[in-house]
């Protein structure tokens, strides 16, 4: 319906490819220099709807249902269920069946709780594009886009909607998401003719698609479902949970398990009846062993388990994008993040201006422009420093950034340091909107951190062309070949001097950029770097603060005490690079960490290298291409890395890193694409939480598996004892079921709702390849087991010697059989320590209600038909009592045991480890 009506409205210009830009923006009544206004954007939202594609609801809700019952321990059961029909045993046949269906309920509400918690990340984390309305940029979210607005795109964004090129330059897309071709295309504002294929419309470009290069203006012609994107695939699929390492092992050993249980169930069966058993007996003895030992729920418990992990650590503002990254993230032994707002506030504020050799202190906070200059103490007046105005009237002009009072309020759009730019001249008294205005922008080079600098021309009312220019200090002084006099005259640069300046205010931990004026080349249509090289006029600096972030320094002492390295990379200045380190605490105690260069790096050898890339901590004026050098380093020497990054150059090594981390708030769509990990806030702190995450889930995985396997060894050793004795079955396939059913959901369960064990944080990270089982795990779970079966064995015969009927001696054995459950799950809250004393609500409430579940099935009557039980006395809870005490002290004496071992292993390890910072993982 909503489709329909969207169609109905459009399209507003038939083939946009085969008109010129002026045509479409005349048919959208639209205009490239102020875009739509408010109110016409608002309007059209009601009449073209929002540029949204409906959201399919994933697989569909019949498919979920047989999903749930197509596994094979409900093939089996569906075929015991039948047969003990056909042999005329209905009750059983119906709690078969019952059973049957509660299962596929249970596994449902499970797995749709999962999809649920995942599909509500996907909103965590905005699309946003930059529009015009008019006039202004603004940043708003895509979903709000209208056919007529004019965007701005960069190399990074996802193209938000169908939109018509108005001004490219260098643009390229990537849209192999819509035509399947994995070249870029290149882009410009031509028009192609009406019949071109989609891949040949270079004039438009495709909402869902990436830009790889350059920059555009475009105009929007479709969007939503109009969009060329929304007509093939008409809906976006929900997020999908993809399994991870962890379940795909899991479902494969559970397949081989159920095949070798079937297996043997027929052997038994087989050899039962050929010893002369009745095969009505040796059926259901082989059915009770097949459901008593396939582990059926295991890869859907932990599928739950990990998206309870993606809940908590969204919590802490960490966005898993994929599922296996929470496996992962518990055995991050380095994280590599980048500092310019993800270590530091992003807040950038202005402090020193110097212009003609001569320096000014800038006061106030924040980017509101409220403040002031001083020179020499004294306030100043700006006509007497036209060196200084020359300087940010460049800081001005080659900026992307806007800063608008609105509602009393000031709001900035752009990157931060373009702001802090804004608001220093505003500080100065010099009014940005009327500068721009008066020397409009005819070309630009966009920053790149490759180029580490940014260039526009800009033409004057009197026609004079001029150029600015700023970036990297470094870089601009290497293309400078004269500077500014306090005059404005031109007089020759001394390097040195300028670059020692620099020096010293980034060993404040300041961010310094430089700014130079440059004259056009004459004749050339396009600004290029020839046009700077060597060609410019240095006219000042300027240099800013940025504060570590809150917390920072706290996660970094968190990290290194969980063995945890962490390296600071920045396309910034290496002093302030160094500096901002020392302030968080990385680098040698008390003194200033070791810095190395991209530049250094470069002169690397292969193995110089990769000692490098461990013993150092910051690396500074550091390349896109060279932080996918530092991952691969880190993976040659068996670390597990997560690396942060925001531009579209990034994208290669957040796909290497184990853990590719992009930002929420500032960075590109091709970062966040490319990433594991979105950080909503591109908070730091937020990583080591969701390492910290990552060991808790890890660890509650280890101890519902560890719980859980006892049930099926234990049980299915039971049984296939029974059968190869020739004894009466202590526990019938009935009773197995119900305890396979209820121990898991009602007790298992809760271990996933477990608080992170105190001193998470103080342990070395955890091998990568470790298995999830230990052998001390294994040894563990086959004591358990061997309990089990002393248990029920035990019960079972001493009830019926003491001259209780069957059904009384099989319901004391599952009495056992639960109680020595309940013990053994208060034992695994802790796999090592004696007993974690926090409360579980869940993990107590769950065994109040199993406690319950149990007293009904002994002493209803109901119960006790279904299930073929029978209330029991004093004896038989005595020897409840016992096994249950047994199973709590061998599992704790395991423990101990354990512990012992262990830090006897912990002292030598410290003792070699010495010298290390990193010891414990370098071994
Ligand atoms: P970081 O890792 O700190 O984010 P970037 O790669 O963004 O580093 O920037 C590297 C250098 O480029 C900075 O030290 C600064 O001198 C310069 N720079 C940063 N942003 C801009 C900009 N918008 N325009 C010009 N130069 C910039
Ligand atoms: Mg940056």
């Amino acid at each position: 319906m909503r489709a329909a009506e969207m169609r109905a409205a459009a399209p507003l210009v038939d083939a946009p490819h085969s008109a010129t830009a002026d045509e479409v923006l005349v048919a959208l009544r639209s205009d490239s220099s102020a875009g739509l206004t408010p109110d016409e954007s608002r309007e059209r939202v009601s009449r073209y709807g929002r540029n949204e594609l409906p959201r399919a609801a994933g697989p569909g809700v019949l498919r979920r249902w047989w999903n749930q019952i197509r596994n094979p321990l409900v093939l089996v059961l569906v075929a015991a269920g039948t047969t003990t029909l056909a042999i005329g045993h209905y009750v059983d046949s119906a709690v078969i069946f019952g059973v049957v269906v509660l299962n596929a309920i249970v596994g449902y509400v499970q797995e749709s709780r999962a999809r649920q918690a995942l599909d509500a990340l996907t909103r965590l984390v905005r699309t946003d594009c930059t529009v015009l309305r008019a006039g202004q940029r603004h940043t708003v979210p895509s979903a709000e886009l209208v056919p007529g607005d004019v965007v701005m795109l960069e190399a990074g964004d996802r193209v938000p909607a169908d939109a018509r090129l108005l001004a490219t330059r260098d643009l390229e897309c990537d849209e192999s998401a819509l035509t399947g071709e994995s070249l870029p295309a290149a882009k410009t504002t031509e028009p192609v003719p009406e019949r071109a294929p989609l891949a040949s419309r270079s004039c438009l470009v495709h909402s869902g698609t990436l830009v790889t290069r350059g920059t555009a203006r475009a105009v929007v012609v479709a969007t939503g479902l109009d969009t060329e994107i929304g007509a093939v695939q008409g809906m976006v699929a929900a997020a999908e949970a993809p399994p991870t390492p962890l379940t795909r092992k899991l479902t494969k050993f559970s397949k081989q398990l159920t095949v070798a249980i079937v297996a043997v169930a027929v052997v038994t069966f087989a050899a039962g009846v050929l010893r002369g058993s009745a095969p009505v007996e040796m059926f259901i003895a082989a059915v009770a062993l097949a459901v008593a030992a396939i582990p059926e729920g295991l890869p859907a418990v932990v599928t739950v388990v990990l998206a309870i992990g993606v809940v908590r650590m969204s919590r802490r503002r960490a966005v898993v994008r994929h599922l296996p990254a929470v496996e992962t993230l518990g055995s991050t032994t380095v994280i590599c993040s980048d500092k310019t707002g993800t270590i530091t506030a992003n807040e950038m504020t202005v402090v020193d201006v110097i212009a003609a050799g001569e320096v000014y202190s800038v006061s106030g906070t924040g980017f509101s422009p409220e403040g002031e200059l001083n020179h020499r103490d004294s306030p100043i007046d700006l006509l007497g420093h036209p060196a200084l105005v020359e300087c940010l009237v460049t800081a001005v002009l080659c900026n992307d950034a806007e800063l608008r009072h609105e509602q009393g309020r000031w709001h900035a759009v752009g990157d931060p340091t373009e702001v802090a730019l804004l608001t220093v001249a505003g500080k100065a008294g010099l009014d940005w909107t009327v500068l721009r205005r008066n020397a409009a922008r005819v070309d630009e080079l966009p920053f790149e951190s490759q180029r580490r600098m940014m260039a526009t021309l800009n033409r004057e009312s009197d026609g004079t062309v001029i150029g600015h220019a700023k970036g990297a200090v470094e870089r601009i002084v290497e293309w400078c070949d004269s500077a500014m006099a306090p005059d404005e005259s031109r007089v020759p640069l001394d390097t040195d001097a300028v670059l020692e300046r620099a020096h010293t205010l980034a060993a404040q931990g300041l961010r310094v950029l430089a700014c130079a004026r440059f004259r056009p080349r004459d004749g050339t249509p396009a600004l290029d770097e020839q046009d700077v090289r060597g060609r410019m006029m240095l006219v000042g600096l300027i240099a800013m603060h940025d504060a570590p972030r809150e917390g920072v320094v706290e996660a970094v002492a968190a990290c290194h005490q969980a063995g945890v390295a962490v390296k600071m990379i920045t396309g910034d200045h290496p002093e302030t690079a160094r500096r901002v380190a020392a302030e968080i605490g990385l680098g040698a105690r008390g003194g200033e960490p070791a810095v190395v260069t991209g530049a250094e790096l470069a002169q690397l050898a292969a193995d110089a290298f990769d000692v490098a890339a461990v013993d150092t901590d910051v690396f500074a004026r550091v390349s896109p291409a060279q932080k996918l050098d530092l991952v691969e380093a880190f993976q040659r020497q068996g670390h597990v890395v997560a690396m942060t990054g925001d531009g579209i150059n990034d994208a290669p090594a957040l796909r290497k890193a184990d853990i590719g981390v992009a930002m929420g708030t500032v960075g590109t769509e091709a970062a966040r694409d490319a990433s594991d990990m979105v950080l909503a806030d591109d908070d730091f702190t937020s990583i080591e939480a969701a390492v910290e995450e990552g060991r808790g889930v890890f660890d509650n995985l280890r101890k519902f598996i560890t719980w859980i396997l006892p049930t099926n060894v234990g049980q299915g050793l039971v049984i296939l004892t029974a059968v190869v004795l020739g004894m009466t079955l202590p526990v019938l396939p009935v009773q197995v079921l119900w305890i396979n059913m209820t121990t898991a959901v009602v007790l298992g369960l809760t271990l996933a709702f477990e608080a992170k064990e105190p001193g998470i944080m103080l342990r070395p990270p955890r091998p990568p390849r470790r298995p999830l089982l230990t052998t001390d795990l294994v040894r563990r779970i086959l004591l358990v087991s061997a309990v089990l079966v002393a248990g029920a064995f035990t019960a079972f015969q001493l009830q019926q010697h003491s001259g209780h009927s069957l059904d009384v001696a099989r319901t004391t054995a599952i009495n056992v059989i639960i109680f020595a459950m309940i013990a053994f799950l208060l034992s695994c809250r802790s796999l090592e320590r004696f007993i974690a004393f926090r409360v579980n609500w869940w993990l107590f409430g769950g065994i109040g209600l199993m406690v319950l579940l149990q007293l009904a099935l002994t002493y209803a009557p109901v119960m006790q038909v279904l299930f073929h039980t029978a209330a029991i006395g004093a004896d038989g809870w005595l020897l409840v009592l016992a096994f249950t005490a047994l199973t709590y002290l061998v599992v704790e004496l395991d423990k101990a045991l354990w512990r012992h071992k262990d830090t006897r292993a912990e002292r030598v390890t410290v003792q070699q480890g010495k010298g290390h910072r990193h010891g414990t993982f370098r071994r």
